[in-house]
């Protein structure tokens, strides 16, 4: 274990950091790293952002962006990276397999492994832990990192702010969920203090589709939502056939199981989907119905209590059934 008094001596010297985050990174991952990045650049380190996997264009726009390496496009030079870290820094993930192969990379390196993340129960990887469940975002404890642990505000710059309010933004629904509290938007105040252009930032991230990715859309709404008013459940299924018809890229179904959750009475939204290997599931709720517990008990996977993931080695058919029959195992919650 490593304390802050030791952390903050490490940090008074250049180092060589290394900064990863989940698979298929999300506005959340790419906003805190990016943001955490920015900082240790400003304090002389040499840093550099590895992600598992490629993530969506509408992300591509943050600074320091062509900095970022991924993995699975440059392995060796990745492990290089990881193996010569005094400081690798984990952040809105807290298991090594939500990394793939570069999770057990890893895991061997010597450097110390620093957890910055907000999902429930984490994996025991790392020496050092700022770790919160009632954070809004992974940026959200980047940016309490900065300010309160390592007491560095005055470092605070327009990229950090920048990355930091994509991140908050992103994972709390626009300021919008629950977790989004009177501290979260104090901290965006500050953002935007320290820089943050907020309207441009929502632009990027939200009014930058292609003409594609809205046609897609529209085929979702009109021709895949299928509604369980019994169980005030709604399910968007897509198989791999109309994803290379629409010529669909990472992130262009990302936000379109909000869509099925914005049905008036659903309280439990599916976007399920025929990925090359396997079959992928989003699930949001409302309220106290906990997604994280299905997508854990039997998909895979895990997340937060009104959005989580996992995954299915059977079909999409099959997939599409097993889920529809675990329905009534709820019906109590969906219902009330
Ligand atoms: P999404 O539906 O946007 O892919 O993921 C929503 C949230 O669910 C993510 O922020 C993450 O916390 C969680 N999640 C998604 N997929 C997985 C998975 O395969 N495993 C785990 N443990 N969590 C996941
Ligand atoms: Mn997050």
């Amino acid at each position: 274990m490593l304390s802050i008094s030791e952390l903050k001596s490490l940090l008074a010297t250049p180092q060589h950091i290394v900064i990863t985050t989940h698979h298929k990174p999300d506005g959340d991952a790419m906003g805190s790293s990016l943001g955490l990045y920015a900082y240790l650049i400003q304090k002389g380190h040499h840093v550099k952002v590895i992600t598992p996997t490629d993530y969506p264009y509408f992300l591509h726009w943050l600074p320091n962006n062509s900095d970022v390496i991924i993995y699975t496009d440059h392995k060796e030079q990745s492990e290089a990276l990881v193996a010569e870290a005094s400081l690798i820094f984990c952040l809105d993930f807290n298991t090594l397999s939500r990394i793939n192969e570069l999770g057990e990379v890893i895991r061997g390196a010597d450097g110390y492994k620093i957890m910055i993340d907000h999902h429930l129960e984490p994996e025991d990887f790392d020496d050092y832990r700022h770790w919160n469940i009632n954070a809004c975002a992974a940026a959200q404890l980047v940016y309490d990192f900065i300010v309160n642990e390592l007491e560095d505000p005055e470092t605070m710059n327009k990229d950090i702010a920048t990355c930091l309010y994509t991140g908050i933004m992103t994972d709390s629904g626009s300021f919008r969920f629950p977790s989004a509290n009177a501290e979260v938007y104090r901290i965006g105040a500050d953002l935007i203090d320290y820089g943050a252009e907020h309207w441009r930032i929502h632009q990027l991230v939200y009014d930058n589709a292609t003409e594609n990715r809205l046609r897609f859309l529209g085929h979702c709404l009109t021709n895949k939502l299928e509604i369980l008013r019994e169980f005030n459940t709604a399910i968007i299924t897509v198989t791999a056939e109309e994803l290379k018809h629409y010529q669909i890229v990472t992130g262009d179904t990302e936000g379109i199981v909000n869509y099925a959750l914005s049905i008036n009475g659903i309280k439990l939204a599916a976007f399920i989907i025929e990925r090359s290997d396997k079959v992928k599931l989003s699930l949001r709720s409302t309220g106290d119905f906990p997604a994280n517990e299905i997508c854990k008990k039997y998909f895979s996977g895990g997340g937060h209590r009104n959005a989580a993931g996992g995954v299915s080695e059977k079909s999409l058919t099959e997939t599409i059934s097993y889920f529809k029959s675990i329905l009534p195992e709820y019906k109590t919650q969906l219902l009330q």
